[in-house]
Parts: C-alpha cells; structure tokens; sequence
C-alpha cells in the first residue's frame, strides 16, 4: 500500500521539483508500488542492484545513479542507467565517455558538489573546481551535463541546512550564467530529512527513499 506520506511529498514539490525515488535496499513490489502509482525516476547507489533491479523492472523506469561510482564499475550500469548523479572526477568522466561510447549512446550526468565542509567523509567536487570541471566535461561527446547535485549537512540545525542550500542555489546560478541553462536544468538536492527547505531553496528534484516507503 502507498504510504500517506507519498501524498505529502507531492503535496510540496507540486509543480517545483520532480520526484526520484530512492529505492536501495526496497524489495521489487515495495518499487513496483509506486510505478504502478506513475513513478518513473528511481535511484539506486550500487551498481549491482541498479543492474539487477533495471533487469526485473520495466524499460520506462528512468534509473539515476546517486552513489560513489567506481571506475570499473560503469560498463556494468552503462547500458541501464538514464543519468549518473555523482560525477565528481575527471578520470570518471573519462571512464563514462568511453563505455558510452561503446554502448553507443549519451548519458545524462549531475556534478556532485561537496558543499557541507563538515561533512568531511563525503565524496563530490569542491566548488571551487566548478568552472575548469565544467569546461572539461563539456569536451566529452557522449555525456549530457543537465546540473548538479548537492547534499546538505548532516545536522538538525535548519539554518545550516538552509545555507548549505542557499550555496547550493548560487552555485548552480553562476554555472548556468556561464554555460547556459541547457546544462544547468536539474539541481537536484533534499531527502527524506530537510527535502521541504531544498524546496524552499529552488531544488528542482528531491532524492527520498525513508520518507517514501516507510511510516
Ligand atoms: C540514500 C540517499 C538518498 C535518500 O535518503 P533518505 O534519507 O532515505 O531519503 C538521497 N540521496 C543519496 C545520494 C542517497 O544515498
């Protein structure tokens, strides 16, 4: 059964962010549930159980990958996956320009950015790389950059979240300003804890697993 806060979620993201829902570690029919509901953008963080899941679900699911992704680990997923969220190397990038070259196709791929400075364990890019990244990226044929994604700080403190946030929006401004909005359309930010402030501070998708498939 769809959970009551399914309705919760839609109820504030309306029109203002799109929905990726976070199935890692949920069986087939809890994801099967909310296809039937007219879902369509999953996210996994293993490339195994993207590949697995990708197999025993419909063709139309839009699989994102949100997890630290190892080079040798894209031809596994290459062939699934609709947009990689994490990019946040250049020999990665490398690495997926290649095996999208051999499958023959383009994938969409998200810069993940590290902004919450104390969050030390976490993987993205610094902002500070922002621009020579992007020139890079931009370089390779069989990559569609559409925006970036950004995690808030693992805390309670709302107004910290906010700012992280709020970094987040600006950033994301500026590379549109200078790239053009082609490739800055997703800024993709918000989970289950802090996806109504990401709102508030111009997410367009939010990333909920918790929130979604449990009460
Ligand atoms: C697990 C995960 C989410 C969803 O987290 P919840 O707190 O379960 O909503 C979002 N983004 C990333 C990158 C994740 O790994």
């Amino acid at each position: 059964m769809i959970k009551a806060h399914y309705e919760a979620v839609k109820d504030i993201i309306r029109d203002k962010a799109v929905l990726c829902a976070v199935t890692k570690r949920r069986s087939l029919q809890e994801i099967r549930e909310y296809y039937d509901a007219g879902e369509r953008i999953f996210a996994e963080n293993r490339a195994q159980d993207l590949k697995e899941r990708a197999a025993a679900l419909p063709s139309d699911i839009r699989w994102q990958f949100i997890g630290h992704l190892q080079r040798n680990k894209v031809k596994d997923i290459i062939s699934f996956v609709d947009c990689i969220q994490s990019l946040d190397s250049l020999p990665l990038a490398a690495v997926i320009e290649k095996e999208a070259a051999r499958a023959n196709r383009t994938v969409d791929v998200l810069i993940e950015f590290h902004l919450a400075e104390e969050d030390t364990n976490k993987s993205g890019l610094a902002k500070e790389d922002a621009f020579p990244f992007v020139r890079e990226i931009l370089k390779y044929e069989h990559l569609n950059l559409k925006g970036m994604m950004a995690m808030g700080p693992h805390t309670d403190d709302e107004d910290r979240i906010r700012e992280v946030f709020e970094e987040a929006r600006q950033l994301f401004l500026s590379l549109r300003n200078e790239f053009g909005e082609d490739h800055f359309r997703v800024l993709s930010m918000g989970m289950s804890d802090d996806f109504r402030i990401a709102v508030e501070c111009g997410s367009t998708m939010v990333r909920i697993g918790t929130y979604l498939f449990e009460e």
